[in-house]
């Protein structure tokens, strides 16, 4: 059983590099644990700049057509004061506002996408061995029946508990941990549908996002550096606390008072982990494998989208392989380093506390407003991030 691609993982990267792809003629397998998608509290609002790469990629018409809802508004508020409402149409190089979905339905979509243009997809399956080299290979099991493929490459997209990373013997750098973020689905939030909405406290340290999906769906966001104050959020008999928190920090208490919880509550370290370089001897990784980078700030749809544009590009580019995806892999630890980097001085300067904090935010925030800080919903990685931008947002 041998193929030009073996890709672990049918999620949002899986399934969007096997229908690039397959559609080009490759000889595509994709191997997906889940037999049906399942809500993991995972993204539901894509960046202006991801929407891009969707478009690019050729999936932005069907995720509209299907599942996804765009939103052209992104209003920010101080307390409950409004102080911002962004035409993200308007302001965006790409022109695009924040796509929002359901995760689930938005990977049943992308995996029939797969389907469809060729990938031989298989679901509930396991991958349980990887073995890098030339003809890199994988043992995958279902129903007690084990199994083994051979490809030019595997691809691990097999999210952020990787075992294909592992398999490859790729090391991890990873943040300290700093920000706590829960989230959950809610309907009957009384708040306008085309907007994405921003929620920050007079103090800062904590901030919470409501992000559209649709049908009076809203993915609620709750993160916090007040790690001691807030305690980590799960269950059902969490989600009482997590809108006192999403009230604390400026929601309005009646946006709550008629509404149903539509799925779990569940809380992630707010710290991104990485690995440098994501290939080697015949695996490469792409998505939360290659990269988790810290889900508060919503960036992880549009980095794995942008890590199949680019491994696509290198691999249509060459019938080295192995060049192209070390070339990916250069290119990754680039736009990954950038994002890092401008996500760690926002890190700083929204969640920061104490004096140094508040002196951070007093030459910083006026930037956000005159157009001269990173713009890291519409542009994420391609804003400046070199030590002249480092010292025009932090100061010197
Ligand atoms: C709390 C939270 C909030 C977030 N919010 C946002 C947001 O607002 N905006 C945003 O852009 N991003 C956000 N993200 C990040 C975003 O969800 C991820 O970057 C994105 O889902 C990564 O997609 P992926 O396909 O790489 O991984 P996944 O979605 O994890 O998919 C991996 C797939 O691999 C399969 N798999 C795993 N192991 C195996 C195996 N051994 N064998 C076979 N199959 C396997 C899984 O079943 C799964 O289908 C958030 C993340 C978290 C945790």
């Amino acid at each position: 059983m041998t193929y030009d691609l073996i890709i672990v993982g049918g999620g949002l990267a899986g399934s969007s590099l096997a229908k690039s792809m397959a559609e080009v003629g490759a000889r595509v397998l994709v191997l997906e644990r889940a037999q049906r998608f399942q809500d993991r509290v995972r993204g539901e609002g894509m960046h202006p700049w991801g929407v891009a790469e969707a478009r690019t990629l050729g999936l932005y018409a069907t995720l509209k057509a299907s599942c996804a809802k765009e939103t052209r508004w992104w209003a920010t508020y101080n307390d409950s004061e409004l102080s911002r409402r962004r035409d993200l149409v308007e302001t965006t190089a790409h022109r695009a506002g924040a796509l929002g979905f359901y995760h689930p339905e938005m990977q049943e979509v992308l995996i029939d996408l797969a389907v469809t243009a060729g990938a031989d997809v298989r679901r509930g399956v396991t991958v349980t061995k990887v073995f890098p080299g030339e003809r890199p290979m994988v043992f995958a099991e279902r129903n007690g029946t084990s199994d083994a493929f051979e490809a030019r490459l595997v691809v691990g997209a097999d999210g952020r508990q990787s075992k294909v990373r592992q398999g490859g013997k790729f090391e991890i750098s990873r943040d300290p941990k700093r920000l706590l973020i829960a989230g959950v689905l809610f309907t009957g939030i009384p708040a306008a549908e085309d907007t994405v909405h921003v929620f920050r406290p007079a103090t800062f340290g904590q901030g919470v996002l409501l992000f559209p999906l649709g049908n009076e769906r809203f993915r609620a966001y709750f993160a916090t550096g007040r790690r001691s104050e807030h305690p980590r959020l799960d269950g059902r008999s969490g989600v009482a606390g997590f809108i006192q928190c999403c009230v604390e920090t400026g929601v309005p208490s009646e946006w709550f008072t008629n509404v149903e919880v539509g799925g779990p509550l569940a809380t992630f370290e707010g710290a991104a982990f990485w690995s440098d370089h994501p290939y080697q001897n015949g695996i490469v990784l792409v998505g939360d494998a290659a990269s988790a980078s810290d889900p508060c700030w919503g960036c992880g749809l549009s980095l794995t989208l942008r890590d199949v544009r680019v491994l696509r590009d290198q691999l249509l580019d060459t019938e080295d392989w192995d060049a192209a995806a070390h070339q990916y892999a250069a290119e990754h630890d680039r736009y990954f380093g950038a994002l890092h980097t401008i996500e760690s001085w926002l890190t700083e300067i929204l969640y920061g506390l104490g004096p140094e904090a508040d002196r951070l935010r007093a030459h910083a925030l006026p930037r956000f407003v005159d157009g001269s800080a990173p713009d890291l919903v519409g542009a994420g990685p391609d804003s400046p991030y070199d030590e002249a931008a480092r010292i025009r947002l932090l100061g010197a």
